[in-house]
C-alpha cells in the first residue's frame, strides 16, 4: 500500500467532493500508482505548493482520491501524526515520546510517521512506509531519518536526566554553563557529554530535545528551588534560634 492510502484508509476514506472526480486513464501525479479516476491538479495542488521533485508522475495532470485527501486535510499538516490503515494518531509534541518508544502498542501493521514542527508543510504524501516499529523512517517536513528506538531511548533517559541541570540550548549546542557542569557534577557531566556529542547535530538528536516535555521540567525547576529555599529558611531559623539560645545564658 503506497503512504497516502494508508493515510486515507486510517481516515475511514471519507467522500471527495463528486464534483472534483473525474473518469481518467492514467498515473497519480503524487504517488504515481495508476488509476482510473482522479482530481485535477489545479484542484490540489495551491499555488505554494513546492515540492515538485517528490512527486512521482511529473507528467500526469491528475491525483488520486487518496493522495488528494491527504494534501486537502488540514489535520495532517497541523499535527504529528503516526497511521497505519486501521489507526490514526493525530499528535502533538508531548505525545511524540510515547508513540514513537511504543509504537507496537499503538499499530499493527504497515505503518507512517509524520512530525512537524512548522504545523504547516505537507508531510502526508512525504512519508516512508514502514514495517518495524522498533525502527523506522520518520518524516519530518523536507528531512527524513531513521529511529531506532531502543538506542535512543538510551540517550533519552540520558537527556532527561540532564535537562534538569542544563536547557535544551545547552545540550543542543554544546555550550555549557560553568555552573550548571559544577551543579550536575564534572564527572557525571563527561560521560554524558561523550554520547551527546556523538549525535549532536543530528536530526535524532534533535528531535529528542525537542520532544523532551519542557512543562513537566519547569514544575520539577519550580519544586527543587522551593524546596531549596525552605531549607535556607529553616537552617537561619535554627541557626536564630541558636542565637536566642544564647542570649539566655
Ligand atoms: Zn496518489
Amino acid at each position: 500500500m503506497v503512504n497516502t492510502e494508508i493515510i486515507y484508509k486510517a481516515f475511514n476514506k471519507p467522500d471527495l467532493e463528486a464534483l472534483q472526480i473525474v473518469q481518467i486513464e492514467g498515473h497519480c501525479k503524487i504517488c504515481g500508482k495508476k488509476i482510473t479516476e482522479g482530481v485535477k491538479e489545479k484542484n490540489v495542488l495551491s499555488a505554494n505548493f513546492t515540492n515538485w521533485s517528490e512527486l512521482k508522475r511529473i507528467d500526469s495532470n491528475y491525483i488520486c482520491k487518496a493522495c488528494t485527501f491527504c494534501m486537502k486535510n488540514a489535520d495532517l499538516r497541523k499535527n504529528s501524526f503516526v497511521a497505519d490503515s486501521k489507526h490514526l494518531y493525530l499528535l502533538k509534541k508531548n505525545d511524540l515520546e510515547e508513540y514513537l518508544f511504543n509504537l507496537e502498542k499503538y499499530i499493527e501493521a504497515e505503518f507512517v510517521v509524520g512530525i512537524t514542527r512548522s504545523f504547516k508543510k505537507h508531510n502526508s504524501f512525504r512519508c516512508i512506509v514502514n514495517s518495524n516499529p522498533k525502527r523506522f523512517y520518520i518524516r519530518e517536513e523536507d528531512r527524513e531519518y531513521l529511529f531506532d528506538a531502543e538506542k535512543l531511548k538510551t540517550i533519552y533517559e540520558m537527556l532527561n536526566e540532564a535537562y534538569l541541570q542544563f536547557s535544551k540550548e545547552e545540550l543542543l549546542s554544546g555550550q555549557y554553563k560553568m555552573i550548571s557542569i559544577e551543579q550536575f557534577g564534572l564527572e557525571k557531566f563527561q560521560q554524558y557529554e561523550e554520547v551527546f556529542k556523538q549525535y549532536r547535530g543530528s536530526a535524532q538528536f534533535e528531535l529528542l530535545v525537542y520532544m523532551m516535555n519542557s512543562e513537566k521540567r519547569n514544575e520539577y525547576i519550580q519544586a527543587k528551588i522551593k524546596t531549596e529555599k525552605e531549607i535556607k529558611k529553616k537552617k537561619k531559623g535554627e541557626k536564630s534560634n541558636v542565637k536566642n539560645h544564647k542570649r539566655k545564658y
